[in-house]
């Protein structure tokens, strides 16, 4: 028999091991590292393929992680209050064009994040509803992640919500998703960039008295809680790019912190039919400058349309090179490349008079690398670009661009009418140590 499956910081050397629950309340490692599995579990891929609801694709795809677990008995639960939203895959152009669509802004906040959110929500209230105080989610955003988190947790009362975003660098929708919510959800606007609301959550959780003292947990990519539901989608989407169109389905993934692609990679190693894997990020290059060059040089961010993904120094990377330590290891399983402010919108003005598709930027970005692809590679496989937030979210930037309205979902609409909770703070630990009293 072999031994469940246990998760271990990134960074530490030697034995230390822990279950998925704790991994999950914990968020960052005790060594400030991130927690990977020991090893990746067997999926039956064959069996799993019969499967159309995402729940169901979920639980086969993520039993092996909780195998042993104490929320073993419970994933077939969480999946089903979690997942039950809608990720199609849809056809873009030509069905001989095998151009596909995922389309991951059907939940309430209209992007990704609602997805590893919501999951993550549903497997707290499991461990944590008898818990003697509540815990603190504190949350770096660069724009949607905050938002998704806010909708999972709102009137949780085993759960506080403090989220940080910078000040001047979200779009006016995402603020107003990042400060409708008030009861158990603090918002902070922070005096900085998103490069320094994650810095400052990062001091936070390894200030070990106030860490403490707050029950901080994280619900940001670091937590695994978050990567885990993600794989669900690729596991679905690929099945189901093969059943249409034959061969494995590549993607194109708008990138920032890289928690996205990662959960890519690891439905990939789990077997299931998943071909290339290309990263998409805007003017921020520091992954792509990394598989070029074989430097490792986290930046400042460089504030973009495709504000989401303005991350100089991609968190999920430590995943990356633990997992893949040598530059060609990592080189066989991602490629990258950037692209400007420019072009997404040329993309955007193109993509909707030619294909009658709504981009948001960061899908944009995405399509904008896929058409950069040398021509025999795009026909050589069926390529899904996957679209992260709704165009909706970011009607300044595109409706201008393709010269109508973007219609906005019922959802969205519902959060855009709230009344706005929110507190401006500088970025520094002892500020946010008082906002956190
Ligand atoms: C968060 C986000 C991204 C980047 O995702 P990562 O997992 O950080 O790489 C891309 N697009 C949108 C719309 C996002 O909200």
């Amino acid at each position: 028999m072999t031994e469940p499956v246990r998760f271990v910081s990134t960074r530490a050397a030697g034995p230390g091991s822990v279950t998925i629950s704790d991994a999950i309340r914990q968020g960052l490692a005790p060594d400030g590292g991130l927690y990977v599995p020991t090893r990746l579990p067997a999926v039956d891929v064959h069996a799993l393929r019969e499967a159309v609801r995402l729940p169901d694709v979920a639980r086969g795809a993520l039993a092996g992680f909780f195998e042993k677990d104490p929320l073993e008995p419970q994933l077939g639960g969480i999946v089903e209050a979690a997942l039950d939203l809608p990720a199609p895959t849809t056809a873009v152009g030509a069905a001989r064009d095998r151009l596909f669509v995922l389309e991951l802004y059907h939940g309430p906040t209209a992007a990704f994040k609602d997805f590893g959110a919501r999951f993550l929500a549903e497997t707290l209230a499991r461990l944590e509803s008898s818990a003697p105080r509540p815990l603190t989610i504190l949350v770096a955003t660069s724009g949607d992640t905050g938002g998704a988190v806010a909708a999972a947790f709102h009137r949780r009362a085993w759960a506080r919500v403090v989220i940080l975003y910078p000040k001047g660098l979200v779009s006016p929708r995402q603020e107003q998703q990042l400060t409708c919510w008030g009861d158990n959800v603090l918002s902070l606007r922070i005096d900085g960039t998103f490069d320094d609301c994650q810095r400052l959550a990062k001091e936070a959780f390894l200030d070990a008295p106030l860490a403490a003292r707050h029950r901080l947990s994280s619900a940001n990519s670091i937590n695994i809680g978050r990567l885990l539901p993600q794989m669900a989608y690729y596991a679905a989407s690929s099945m189901q790019v093969e059943r249409l169109a034959g061969g494995k389905a590549c993607y194109v993934i708008p990138a920032g912190n890289l928690g996205n692609a990662f959960a890519a990679v690891w439905a990939r190693s789990l077997g299931f039919p998943i071909g290339r894997i290309v990263l998409a990020h805007n003017a921020n290059r520091t992954v792509p400058d990394f598989l070029e060059s074989g430097q490792w040089r986290p930046r400042p961010s460089i504030a973009t349309i495709a504000s989401a993904m303005d991350v100089g120094n991609p968190s999920n990377m430590e995943r990356v090179r633990a997992q893949y330590p040598t530059l060609d290891a990592v080189r066989a399983q991602l490629s990258a490349d950037s692209v400007d402010d420019a072009a997404i919108r040329a993309r955007i003005a193109a993509d909707f008079s030619r294909y009658g598709r709504q981009w948001c930027p960061h899908t944009a970005t995405a399509a904008e690398v896929y058409e950069r692809l040398p021509p025999e590679e795009r026909r050589a496989h069926p390529w899904v670009l996957v679209a992260t937030a709704h165009a909706a979210k970011f009607n300044e930037i595109v409706e201008p661009l393709i010269g109508r309205q973007v219609p906005v979902p019922p959802s969205l609409e519902r959060l855009l009418r709230m009344p706005r909770h929110v507190r401006d703070l500088p970025a520094t630990l002892a500020a946010l140590g008082g906002a956190l009293e």
